[in-house]
């Protein structure tokens, strides 16, 4: 069967299922073949699809990603993007997924950010007789979540809510330079930038560092992508902003080149512990060398709290 997009409504992905025969959970591993033609992988040329089952019913795709001239970690594996898309499009969970490879050792650690990640069912594809198999199976003695955060804190994909808000009211006076010739639209579109940026940095998970941040790109045409950071419990496999953001482009149909993303803003707290300024600036200016980058700084409810009593 034939995709390209990236979210399928359930009322489609159960017709869908109907037309073959098949469950909806079974029609997963028939999508994941042209799925992988999405994929974005100049320099493995290796395409991974993994295409999951929200437990709102709705079917979501992951791809690879990757990006010529910064280091390998900044790469983007099918399942990171498929929990990702769960995220943005606000599915509850995430209950089964068919993947074109046996997950990594980076991605069976990701994934345990999602609730209840140890009965996510998975199907690899290339295997000799595939079926479901529990996570549990392919990483049977896990550190996640459950050994540092209460029970009470949001995993993955579930909504976050951060409580930030901006430090300072921007000066809307100041002329603005960027040197791109997307003035005029940025001039439009920024305060809506802003806000897609905080709304990001709100719904970040990053509860092992305290440091929530989001990101909100901006195309040529004025379109907006945004994307939060979201952290693992075991650090190396946490998903920066600008990837994150970049998985919304490819998601929405960005278009295949991102030098179409001409501004981007970036809303993180002063001095936390992680800060994503400079290497956000980095992967921008790879994937877009036009790409203007601002940041703004934010507060939590919590701490501007305490700056009024200091
Ligand atoms: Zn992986």
């Amino acid at each position: 069967m034939d995709v390209s997009r990236f979210v399928i409504e359930a009322s489609e992905a159960e017709s869908m299922a109907n037309q073959a025969g098949l469950s909806v959970k079974d029609l997963l591993s028939t999508l994941v073949g042209s799925s992988q033609k999405l994929a974005r992988c100049p320099i493995s040329n290796f395409s991974v699809a993994a295409v999951g089952l929200g437990s709102d019913g709705r079917i979501f795709l992951g791809v690879n990603l990757e990006f010529p001239g910064v280091p390998l970690h900044h790469s983007v594996h099918a399942e990171q993007f498929l929990i990702t898309n769960l995220s943005l499009n606000l599915s509850p969970g995430l209950s089964a997924f068919a993947v074109s490879a046996a997950p990594c050792g980076h991605c069976r650690q990701f994934l345990q950010e999602v609730r209840n990640a140890s009965k996510t069912q998975i199907l690899i594809t290339t295997d000799e007789s595939p079926k479901f198999n529990p996570l549990s199976l392919l990483l049977p003695i896990p550190f996640g979540p459950y050994d540092l955060l209460d029970e009470e804190t949001p995993l993955l994909p579930e909504p976050h809510d951060n409580r930030l808000k901006f430090l300072f009211i921007e000066d809307t006076t100041k002329p603005c330079n960027l040197s791109n010739g997307s003035c005029e639209l940025y001039k439009k579109n920024r305060h809506l930038l802003k806000e897609e940026a905080l709304k990001a940095a709100n719904n970040s998970h990053a509860p092992y560092s305290g440091s929530p941040s989001g990101i909100a790109l901006m195309d040529c045409e004025g379109r907006i992508y945004k994307g939060s950071y979201l952290e693992s419990a075991a650090f190396n496999p946490s998903l920066g902003p600008v990837q994150t953001a970049l998985i919304s482009y490819v998601a929405s149909g960005g278009g295949y080149g991102y030098e179409r993303i001409v501004a981007a803003v970036l809303v993180e707290k002063e001095a936390a512990p992680v800060m994503q300024e400079d290497t956000a600036k980095l992967l921008l200016k790879v994937v877009s060398p036009k790409c203007h980058l601002q940041v703004f700084h934010c507060v939590s409810d919590s701490d501007s709290d305490s700056i009024k009593k200091q």
